[in-house]
């Protein structure tokens, strides 16, 4: 009778032991997607140089950065303009742009630097060099 007891108690409690293991490695997985960032897919990215290149006068992107956090996605970018555009022109030219990615990604946080096509040079810190938009 005791071994019985003994031996049934056993069997279950590797299960339970196997049912916890099974719950942590959940509950990892949700808590690392949710606490490390991840870059978005390369559609969703393709998507962000598409909507950024429909005015003729973005005519390029590069360093763009994109890291879906939680709800929200933290995209930035550096968007080549016409040198000769005004700060004021270039401004509302960030400003639509930003409003067309904003389109397809509402819960984003856009930061666009502009930069005077052809005429910039290598700047950005650590991901100067890093130029995954692919123009
Ligand atoms: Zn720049």
């Amino acid at each position: 009778m005791r071994a019985t007891i003994s031996a049934r108690s056993a069997s279950g409690s590797s299960r339970s032991r196997s049912w916890l293991v099974w719950g942590a490695v959940q509950v990892f997985r949700d808590s690392s997607s949710q606490l490390l960032d991840r870059e978005l897919p390369d559609a969703d990215r393709a998507e962000i140089v598409a909507r950024m290149t429909s005015d003729p006068k973005v005519r390029g992107v590069h360093q763009l950065r994109t890291r879906a956090s939680g709800p929200y996605v933290h995209i930035q970018m550096h968007a080549d303009l016409d040198p000769e555009l005004s700060l004021e022109e270039a401004h509302h030219v960030v400003v639509n742009a930003e409003n067309r990615v904003l389109k397809a990604f509402p819960a984003a946080d856009i930061i666009i630097h502009p930069d005077p096509e052809d005429r910039a040079e290598a700047h950005g810190g650590a991901f100067s060099g890093d130029d995954h938009a692919g123009d």
